[in-house]
């Protein structure tokens, strides 16, 4: 089913199917407002300073096409992670996020905060919306996740339960508080929080890993991890697979590919994982049942 073009993605069903799954699940994809996903796209084919390499999008498609290609794969679970990098924004994300998952079924309430005054009010009206997970980038944005600002709202967020993806490696471009450090500072303050380490903290992939270890209700996602693209700039050292292997079956590990922003198929992406050779069980956890179980679903109760 590999073709870097997309092509490849008509397999993709058949893939999922053969391993004896309902569908997939993919914590990790990108919806958001028209005109900032343009903008996203135009920061990342320029190469800038953020990105640091060549990055052609493949999915450069209408929203409608993104969503309808998610749904031909028999992607049946993905989310809408926008983030903030600048104050006074993540409130009308929010508002954004979580009506695109109101009308687009399959996309879990997705929202996102940022370290400023007022945060805890509009993430506690986000979950009275209904938000089931939660983003934080900070790479982008820069902050350290141990900002006073932020305290009150990780306590919310270790109280409900609710998963946040934080791009907390130094991939692709490091950062001021990037890498396993700074964000351990806020599990030893919130130890139950359920954060879901994007790319499996490339390319600190170690020292996140332990992490997981220490934390067992601490995830990472597998966006971009393995890939050819992800080899070339942040290779995954053989020596953690059996951890991977371990941690994945033991609900740890997630499936999460950053569609539609990347420089490949999403196939590539499955395959990448695939040869992994990691066991078909290791693949139906990552890919279904452990989002299946983070979120309370089932096969069928899952809409
Ligand atoms: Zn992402």
């Amino acid at each position: 089913m590999d073709n870097d073009d997309g092509d490849g993605d008509d397999g993709v069903a058949a893939w999922a199917r053969d391993l004896g799954l309902p569908g997939i699940a993919d914590v990790h994809t990108h919806f958001l407002p028209p005109r900032m996903l343009r903008r996203v796209w135009e920061h990342f084919e320029a190469a800038g300073p953020l990105i640091g390499r060549p990055w052609p999008i493949t999915y450069k498609w209408p929203e409608e096409q993104r969503v309808e290609h998610l749904r031909h794969m028999g992607v049946r679970m993905f989310s809408a992670l926008a983030y903030a990098h600048i104050p006074d924004m993540a409130a009308s994300l929010n508002d954004w996020t979580l009506d695109f998952a109101e009308r687009t079924p399959g996309c879990l309430p997705s929202m996102t905060f940022f370290p400023e005054p007022g945060n805890l009010d509009y993430v506690t009206s986000a979950l009275d919306r209904g938000a089931r997970i939660a983003k934080l980038h900070l790479q982008v944005g820069g902050f350290d996740p141990a900002d006073p600002l932020l305290d009150g709202v990780w306590g919310r967020l270790s109280e409900v339960g609710l998963p946040v993806v934080v791009h907390a490696g130094s991939g692709p471009v490091k950062a001021a508080f990037t890498g396993p450090g700074p964000f351990e500072r806020v599990l030893q303050r919130h130890p139950r929080l359920v954060a879901v380490i994007a790319h499996m903290g490339a390319p600190e992939y170690a020292g996140f890993l332990a992490i997981a270890e220490r934390y067992p209700q601490v995830r990472l996602d597998t966006t971009m991890v393995a890939t050819d693209f992800f080899a070339k700039i942040a290779p995954l050292p053989d020596a953690l697979l059996p951890a991977i292997k371990s941690l994945g079956l033991n609900g740890q590990i997630l499936l999460g590919t950053d569609f539609p922003n990347i420089p490949y198929s999403y196939s590539h992406q499955l395959i990448s994982l695939d040869r992994l050779n990691l066991g078909e069980d290791w693949l139906r956890a990552v890919c279904w049942s452990n989002a299946m179980a983070l979120f309370r679903e089932s096969d069928e109760s899952w809409r």
